[in-house]
């Protein structure tokens, strides 16, 4: 099965992600994540994402779509893949249809987290994710721990677009852009919409009702 999940800035896409990819056998794809890793490269790509990243924008849909197209087209992940911030508009998500056809996949399930714009600017302005495992926390919700963390408290780092004014403008931004995804994936009956202002626990297993009947 691939899944692909949606929601607005904070809604928990990567948390629940993560929490998905500790329980069955699939793969995270996140085009944020692939983003910030052409960043650090320090390359002139690299610095025009960047700008684009802190205004809160969307990145140019022919950037993202190379970056899905390797994926994709990789037989290790193949009918894998739980995307995290792909699709995120329309134009991506009629592409990424056409793509799982070329590549012979199959889309599962849509989840739609929904959570409003007071919760979200509390979570993102909490939100620290480790430079050297990659896991997220929040200052706030869920504090790194010696439970639950085993990375030195150094490495815990901000987004640099995790800051109030830009958070706004990336909630602008899926609303406009993203939320038009949700009818043409309701049309096709995969969309699941789900309560994102719950606890993580409890979204979780929400999420894990949905997609437990194909667990692998
Ligand atoms: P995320 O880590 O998913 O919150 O993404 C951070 C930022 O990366 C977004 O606010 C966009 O600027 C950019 N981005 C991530 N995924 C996409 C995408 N699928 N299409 C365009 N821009 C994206």
């Amino acid at each position: 099965m691939n899944i692909i999940l949606i929601g607005p800035p904070g809604a928990g896409k990567g948390t629940q992600t993560d929490n998905i990819i500790k329980n069955f056998n699939m793969y995270k794809v996140s085009t944020g994540d692939l983003l910030r890793e052409e960043i650090k490269k320090k390359t002139d790509l690299g610095e025009e994402i960047k700008s684009i990243i802190d205004e809160g924008l969307l990145v140019p849909d022919n950037i993202v779509k190379d970056l899905i197209v390797k994926i994709l087209s990789n037989k290790k992940f193949h009918n894998q893949l739980i995307f995290d911030g792909y699709p995120r508009n329309l134009n991506q998500a009629k592409n990424l249809s056409l793509l799982f056809k070329k590549y012979n996949q199959t889309l599962t399930y849509v989840l739609s987290l929904r959570a409003d714009l007071e919760i979200i600017i509390k979570r993102i302005l909490g939100r620290q994710i480790c430079a050297n495992c990659g896991k997220i926390f929040n200052h706030f919700f869920k504090p790194a721990t010696n439970m639950n963390h085993s990375c030195d408290k150094k490495f815990l780092r901000k987004r640099s677009d995790d800051n109030e004014k830009t958070i706004v403008n990336r909630f602008d931004t899926y609303k406009k852009e993203t939320l038009p995804i949700l009818d043409y994936y309701r049309k096709q009956n995969l969309l699941h919409e789900i309560n994102g202002m719950g606890k993580i626990n409890e979204i979780y297993e929400e999420i894990r009702g949905i997609i437990s009947p194909l667990e692998a």
